[in-house]
């Protein structure tokens, strides 16, 4: 049965007959510290009878969200130590996160900033702090990308976007505006005529990075949606955290990067997941990551190749951290090593 709005509370979670009534007080728990909520897409989605769906494990709230480890953090990738006002963070020269809403339609049990989102977290700018965000931006002519983050920014309205838009459009050395979302998969619907022409401005290129992390995920509306960002001249991305008991698997990310590339979404990120409080379940070592995206390497095509990358905690910015494929070997030769294993010498510069 299809659902017709949200689920937000332990108790809507059993009667969807996604939470067997035995863990409802053990849901319960983990609400009151961390926010519910699953689109009636995506409770389509779950598999009820599988107690490892990798659908209901994204969503679905476990226990294990409160057992903290020593190395986990509140602000895992460190974004309130780059934060000059509220609602940027500005960690490269380049480029700064505009966090205008902290809602989502959907709230992932591994989120990076899941101390920062939700009903309880850290709300929608205020106009007056919307204005010296936008400020700051007009203020730093070294800005040339604008990544609107959150929180998801595809919850804002069509006509919040399209102000939003009006405001940079203004700042002539802003070039680039890129939404991170997972709208497209959870909410496709939201993807109308309306809300497309909203993200786009005469003077800047649009990018949508789309968070999926399954290919269940990719839906025939799913698929929809992103085409119609597509034909409307958006450039997408995809984003993905590989996550134990999700996407651990070479065959699983295979389906799901092939899925981006049917999308026209170039496969982006594959983040290693973060240090977030109560994640631990969902973390696999920076070994076993290497090993899944090595096994990408021959199993399919070089469009379908994300870059595997680690946000360093404490705010040090992102590192790619897939096992290199080359060796230095003493005077200036190099052993490179093919998909299938092979090693291969290669000679030093000036020899051939
Ligand atoms: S959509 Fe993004 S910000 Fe929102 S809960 Fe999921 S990971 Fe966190």
């Amino acid at each position: 049965m299809k659902q017709d709005r949200a689920i937000r509370t332990a108790k809507d979670l059993v009667a969807a007959g996604l939470l067997d009534a035995a863990r409802r007080d053990e849901a319960e728990a983990v609400a009151k510290q961390y926010a519910i909520a699953i689109t009636p897409t995506v409770a389509g989605l779950i598999e009820r009878d599988d107690p490892n769906d990798p659908i209901a494990r994204q969503f679905v709230p476990d226990i294990a969200e409160l057992s903290v480890t020593p190395e986990e953090r509140a602000d895992p990738i460190g974004d309130l130590a780059h934060s000059p006002v509220e609602g940027i963070v500005h960690r490269y020269p380049d480029r700064v996160l505009l966090k205008a809403v902290h809602v989502c339609p959907v709230y992932c049990r591994f989120c990076f900033r899941r101390e920062m989102v939700g009903p309880e977290g850290l709300g929608t700018l205020a106009p007056e702090a919307m204005d010296a965000a936008i400020s700051y931006i007009a203020a730093h002519p070294e800005i040339w990308e604008v990544i609107l983050t959150g929180g998801d920014p595809l919850v804002l309205s069509a006509r919040r976007l399209a102000e939003m838009m009006v405001r940079l459009k203004d700042i002539a050395h802003v070039k680039i505006v890129r939404f991170h979302s997972r709208v497209p998969v959870v909410e496709p619907e939201r993807v109308d005529d309306k809300l497309v022409a909203a993200l786009k401005a005469s003077g800047k290129t649009t990018y949508v990075a789309l968070h999926a992390n399954h290919p269940r995920e990719l839906t025939p509306a799913a698929r929809a949606a992103a085409g119609r960002l597509v034909d409307a001249g958006v450039v997408m991305l995809s984003q993905s955290v590989l996550l134990r008991g999700i996407n651990d698997d070479p065959a699983v990310l295979a389906e799901l990067m092939r899925g981006f590339v049917e999308m026209r979404v170039k496969p982006y990120y594959l983040h290693h997941p973060d240090l977030a409080p109560g994640t631990a379940h969902f973390r696999l070592s920076i070994a076993e990551g290497q090993a899944l995206v090595k096994s990408l390497r021959g199993r399919v095509s070089g469009l379908c190749q994300p870059t595997y990358v680690l946000d360093i905690p404490g705010g040090y910015g992102k590192a790619p951290i897939a096992a290199s494929n080359v060796e230095a070997t003493g005077d200036d030769s190099y052993a490179v090593s093919d998909w299938q294993g092979g090693v291969h010498q290669y000679p030093p510069a000036g020899s051939y």
